[in-house]
């Protein structure tokens, strides 16, 4: 599978509007450093297309039908392409979480078929086998383990830690090809709902080969200081994802 990073920044994407700390100041001369709201596609083997959260619109990126779209949860960072994506001219499965749900499009979801989801469930989308687990965020969310012809990626935000039921199935799984972790934050940064880099690069070690560390906010060590931070303390097995990168499993 191919995994397809659309948006990999925190709710308010890079560079914030009218901000000029590091960040945003960086992203304003290197395109690489900007970032969109969450947002991720799996390209499978057999073609399948599967979106993991929609924080942006997609138009531009994924013009092909969608087999599935998955929500990790209902925070508007990870919705907010979903206005837009529901006059899809074409019926498309959205599996999502119950907890604050977004009432326009659960009542007028157009094109979309809300199914409402729980940690333990499974889905197939041909080739894909898609398992929900559950993480610690401010509201109920879902992280996602994708798994191919044996390969497992999981997709772990948004989250602080892990609850015990989902680090013993990642223990399970062990190696992981990839873990996708919330690193909101700066090292040192302490929040209740989100990781920083330390805690987000650990947890992906533990059960992976590779770790793309997603979820970044303009708080967090401008791109090029964030890279050469996350190189001196995990060499290449954790790397700083990037809106447009791509990585194949
Ligand atoms: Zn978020
Ligand atoms: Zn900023
Ligand atoms: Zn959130």
């Amino acid at each position: 599978m191919i995994v397809y990073f659309i948006g990999t920044g925190g709710s308010e994407g890079i560079p914030v509007h009218l901000c000029n700390c590091r960040s945003c100041n960086e992203a304003r001369k290197f395109g690489f450093a900007q970032r969109r709201p969450s947002t991720l596609a799996i390209i499978g083997n057999k073609g399948e297309v599967v979106l993991i959260d929609v924080g942006t619109d997609i138009r531009e990126f994924l013009n092909t039908p969608i087999d599935a779209i998955f929500l990790t949860h209902w925070h508007h960072d990870h919705i907010y392409g979903l206005y837009k994506l529901r006059w899809i001219a074409r019926e498309t499965e959205l599996y999502a979480p119950r907890g604050h749900a977004d009432a326009l499009i659960l009542q007028d979801p157009k094109n979309l078929k809300p199914n409402i989801i729980r940690a333990g469930d499974k889905i197939k989308i041909n080739g894909l086998k898609i398992t929900a687990v559950k993480l610690n965020h401010q509201v109920e969310t879902l992280g996602y383990i994708i798994e191919e012809n044996g390969k497992n990626v999981a997709v772990l935000y948004d989250t602080k830690g892990l609850p015990r039921e989902t680090e013993i199935i990642l223990e399970k799984l062990s190696p992981l090809r990839l873990a996708i972790v919330d690193a909101t934050y700066p090292p040192g940064f302490n929040d209740p709902y989100h990781n920083n880099v330390d805690e987000a690069g650990e947890m992906g070690i533990k059960y992976a080969e590779r770790v793309v560390l997603s979820h970044i906010s303009h708080k967090n060590l401008p791109f090029l200081e964030l890279v050469n931070y996350v190189r001196r303390k995990w060499d290449d097995r954790v790397l700083v994802a990037y809106d447009g990168m791509v990585f194949y499993v």
